[in-house]
Parts: C-alpha cells; sequence; structure tokens
C-alpha cells in the first residue's frame, strides 16, 4: 500500500478531516521522508524531538532508527492517533502546542512544520541545547533563513538565525509530496547549532533587529532615526553608534557581525549613557 492509500485510510477511519488552520498537511512521499531522516544522521542512543508529528508518517520512519522519539502534537485527535499507531514503539506523545509547552531535553529535532509556527517554533528551538535539526519549511521562510547580506530575502529572520546557527537548505519539496497539497512549495533545512555565538547582547539584539529590518531598504543613518524611536522614544545621534562607511549603507547590505557591532554600540548608548 502506498503512503498515500495509509494515509487517506487512517483519515478516514478516525473520521479526520486535515484542518487547515492547523497546517495539517501530511507527507506523503517516502523518498522525502527518509532523506529528511537520513540527514538527521540519528543514532540509538540519541532522543530527538518531532514538532506536529500529524498522523505519524514521518514519526515511523524516525522510530524504524531505534532512537526515541519524542512527538509533539497540538490537534488530540492525531495525538490519539499517533499514540494507536505506535502503541510498543519508544514514542512519548505530548499533546499541546509547541511553542508553549514546556520542552523536553533531546539531541536533535526533526520535523514537517505547521507553517504558521515556524517563526516562534524555530527561535524557541533555537534557545535550547541540542546537535542538529533537520526542518520542513514553506520554501519563502526557508529562503528567508538561509539569506545572505545584500539579496531580496535577507531579512530579521535571516540575522536572527546567523546568531544562533548555520542553516543550510538541503532541498525543495514540491506540494506534491503532501496530503492535501498545500498551497505553496517547501524546503528541507539543516540548522546546527552555533558553538561560539556573536559577542552580543542577546535580548536588545532581538529586539534591535526587530525594531531596524522594518526599515532594511533605508540607509543606516535614516533607520537608526526610525528604530531609536521605537526602542527609547527618543533619536539617537548616528555618529556615536557607527561609523560613516556603515552608515551610508542600506540596512539589508549589512553583515550580521556589522549589524551586531551597531547593536552593541546603541545598547552602550543606552545603557551607559552616552548621550
Ligand atoms: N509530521 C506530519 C507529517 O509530516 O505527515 C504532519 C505535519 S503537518 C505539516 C503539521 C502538524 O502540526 C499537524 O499535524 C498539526 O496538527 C500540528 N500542529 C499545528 N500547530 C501546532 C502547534 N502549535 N503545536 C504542535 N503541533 C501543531
Amino acid at each position: 500500500m502506498s503512503l498515500l492509500e495509509e494515509t487517506k485510510l487512517i483519515l478516514q477511519r478516525y473520521g479526520i478531516k486535515p484542518r487547515k488552520r492547523l497546517g495539517q498537511h501530511f507527507l506523503i512521499s517516502e523518498p522525502v521522508i527518509k532523506r529528511e531522516v537520513e540527514h538527521a544522521e540519528l543514532s540509538r542512543d540519541e532522543t530527538v524531538l518531532e514538532i506536529g508529528a500529524g498522523l505519524g508518517n514521518l514519526t515511523k520512519y524516525l522510530l524504524s532508527k531505534g532512537c526515541e522519539v519524542i512527538a509533539i502534537e497540538r490537534d488530540p485527535l492525531l495525538a490519539r492517533v499517533l499514540r494507536e499507531r505506535f502503541p510498543r514503539a519508544k514514542l512519548r506523545v505530548i499533546c499541546g502546542d509547541a511553542t508553549r509547552v514546556e520542552l523536553p531535553r533531546f539531541d536533535k529535532v526533526v520535523a514537517n512544520l505547521p507553517f504558521a509556527i515556524s517563526s516562534p517554533i524555530t527561535f524557541r528551538l533555537l534557545k535550547q541545547r541540542f546537535k542538529k535539526a533537520v526542518l520542513i519549511y514553506q520554501k519563502e521562510f526557508a529562503q528567508r533563513l538561509i539569506a545572505k547580506p545584500g539579496t531580496r530575502a535577507y531579512s530579521r529572520v535571516s540575522v536572527a538565525c546567523y546568531y544562533f546557527a548555520e542553516a543550510k537548505l538541503l532541498e525543495r519539496i514540491p506540494r506534491g509530496a503532501f496530503y492535501p497539497p498545500p498551497e505553496v512549495d517547501a524546503a528541507l533545512v539543516e540548522l546546527t547549532p552555533r558553538r561560539e555565538r556573536m559577542h552580543v547582547d542577546e535580548d536588545f539584539f532581538m529586539r534591535f533587529l526587530a525594531a531596524l529590518f522594518p526599515y532594511k531598504r533605508k540607509t543606516l543613518r535614516r533607520a537608526l532615526a526610525f528604530a531609536a524611536k521605537r526602542l527609547f522614544g527618543e533619536e539617537v545621534e548616528p555618529a556615536i553608534v557607527a561609523k560613516e562607511e556603515l552608515l551610508e549603507r542600506r540596512v539589508f547590505q549589512l553583515s550580521p557581525e556589522e549589524l551586531a557591532q551597531v547593536s552593541e554600540a546603541l545598547r552602550r548608548w543606552s545603557t551607559e549613557g552616552l548621550k
């Protein structure tokens, strides 16, 4: 029986209608699932976290590697399917919202993410300690995650992701690999957490990026004026926080390291009274 037939059978047996709001597009391509799991290079002594395990199409292959799988699934009916489909497996099912439930300790995370929570769940994960993530995202979001300075897709998410991890695009996945097919294509991305992060105050850097990137097409000089207003309710003298050469460049042309440098200077200006 093909995975598509098996999926339809499970849906029918439990009377499940895939819920768009929860991003319920189930993987039905065995080659894609196998490659995703192979990229994770799992060993038997590892614990793998799966976010949004759905009916268990990916879970089944994760379990076949002999590792312990912890699956978080928001939909109680699907959580029940998971428990009943793999009753004697090394599987723990947590029924809840992955952006809120307490996350267990894990070595790797492998998932076909619900697109609506791609950003919050990615940054929640990146704040944990783990070895590797292999994740399926909506194509546009994946492009933003891996984007380099000076490109169209380079955004706040690219810089924030760079701060935590090295991101690599593994392959594009056509919408036909899912049932029901989503409206957009997807992509498989590998995230490897950095051993050494840039030396920058993390909290402030994230707030700084959020305040600056709405103006990413403006010069840093102009964008800083808006960002400082957003952050502190007052303007900053640009020359205090960045050199002329940087101030003349557009925000989307600045590397993560340059942005971190500006963020630190701005933070020091705001906290150490360099006004
Ligand atoms: N892993 C399965 C597969 O590949 O066939 C299903 C993937 S489907 C794209 C996303 C799954 O995430 C759905 O089963 C959905 O119910 C679940 N989900 C949606 N929002 C969630 C959340 N906030 N926390 C946990 N699971 C969620």
